[in-house]
């Protein structure tokens, strides 16, 4: 018998499909203002220099295409371990492992516990994330067999924090040796970050309720800058001897499309570290077996050259700057706006994404009647907007308001 013809339709991506429908949008005044990539004046992703230049060196110095072990490139394991733990976490209790991007990053750690850290007599293993949160953790840990739960995150305003409501559920919602989930900085969908004293409270509760963290690490050096952007992580990890962190290169060194990650895991002792070490690898291994070279050699590249190095701060700094003006830019454009609510909440966001406020039909008018295109929740990447079209895209969005 045939066996794929009664198979169903997935139902779409949400984000990228509305990149399709922007692209089939004719009106050249369009602006996209949904994609999770950061985009240049000219409404270019860019390669960026640094990159560029570690590159023409790969291809020179390079000289086998021969597999990576299990674990991925040394001298990018060892770039990783020093920019995310630095002198923190002494490296006989990290063991890193390469991934095909953050979503493999935090594939492989789901994969890892699952199997190895069971959820006790109750059933599986339960991961608990905010609400809301990147969509894909849902899918990934339900993939990896880990029960997804949630603890309270945005307000009811959606655009601040619900501290205490966030706190009340990881103090009472997971049980001891459970997992919570955190976006280190720059919280996708809302752009909405712990204080420092918040990221104090936090870590004390994982740690008196003997929860497992795990760090998804995506966009440092977008928020307040590289080292400002790992405060939280590193009160996290001043508070507990077990943690995991999922990191992405994606965003900061603009290598999206070569899929360079890894997973940092911290263990009380180096017995530890080399049987969970030994563990993470069987994950990778029956999946796709060793990751690909090319990013991870450019990241190691950039890292062990100080003029990279320097060059890599300074373009990430121009990134991160053009996103907090925009922000600002939008934020004065609205204030000109008759009528138009107070955007102010929108300066005390971090990262490429905002959480702007507006309802689904506002959203949908956008699209309809101008061509912006925003995520359905309003999230929008502040990254598209562009300097020279903010007054176009404040009066516009004052219209669908009012
Ligand atoms: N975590 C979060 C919160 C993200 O937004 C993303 C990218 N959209 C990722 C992880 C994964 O990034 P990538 O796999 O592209 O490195």
């Amino acid at each position: 018998p045939r066996r794929f013809d009664s198979i169903a339709m997935a139902a779409p991506d949400a984000i990228l499909g509305l990149t399709e429908a922007f692209n089939a949008d004719t009106r050249p005044d369009k602006m996209n203002l949904s994609v999770g990539v950061y985009k240049d004046a000219s409404g270019v992703t860019p390669i960026m220099k640094c990159v560029k230049a570690a590159e023409r060196k790969l291809i020179e110095d390079e000289t086998t295409k021969g597999y990576l072990t299990i674990d991925g490139l040394p001298d990018y394991r060892e770039a990783v371990r020093e920019m995310v733990f630095g002198d923190q976490v002494p490296s006989e209790r990290v063991a890193i492992v390469q991934a095909p991007g953050g979503t493999g990053a935090l594939s492989v750690a789901g994969g890892f516990l699952a199997r190895q850290c069971s959820g006790g007599p109750g059933g599986p293993l339960r991961i608990f994330v905010p609400t809301p949160t990147w969509a894909n953790h849902n899918a990934i840990m339900q993939d990896a067999g880990l029960l997804v739960e949630n603890y309270s995150y945005l307000g009811s305003d959606r655009r601040t924090l619900d501290f205490d409501a966030m706190l009340e559920d990881l103090r009472t919602k997971p049980k001891p040796g459970e997992v919570v989930l955190l976006h280190a900085c720059c919280h996708n969908p809302t752009g909405v970050d712990p204080t420092a004293a918040q990221w104090k409270a936090i870590a004390s509760v994982i740690a008196e309720r003997g929860l497992l963290p795990l760090l998804d690490f995506a966009y440092q050096g977008f928020g307040d800058g590289l080292d400002q952007d790992a405060a939280g992580l590193r009160t996290i990890l001043d508070h507990v001897d077990e943690a995991i962190v999922c990191s992405s290169y994606s965003k900061n060194f603009g290598l999206y499309s070569e899929r360079v990650g890894a997973v940092g895991l911290v263990t009380a002792s180096a017995e530890a570290t080399k049987a969970s070490l030994s563990q993470l690898k069987k994950v990778v291994r029956s999946n796709y077996s060793n990751p690909p070279r090319h990013g991870a050699a450019i990241v190691a590249t950039v890292l062990a050259d100080a003029d990279l190095t320097a060059s890599w701060k300074e373009e990430l700094e121009t990134m991160r700057l053009r996103i907090t003006h925009l922000r600002e830019q939008f934020v004065a454009g609205m204030s000109e706006q008759a009528g138009a609510p107070d955007f102010t909440f929108l300066l005390n966001q971090k990262g490429m994404f905002s959480f702007s406020g507006l309802t689904p039909m506002q959203v949908d008018e956008l699209k309809n009647k101008y061509g912006i295109y925003i995520v359905g929740s309003g999230r929008i990447n502040v990254a598209g907007m562009s300097e020279d079209r903010m007054d176009w895209l404040c009066s516009a969005v004052a219209d669908v308001i009012g």
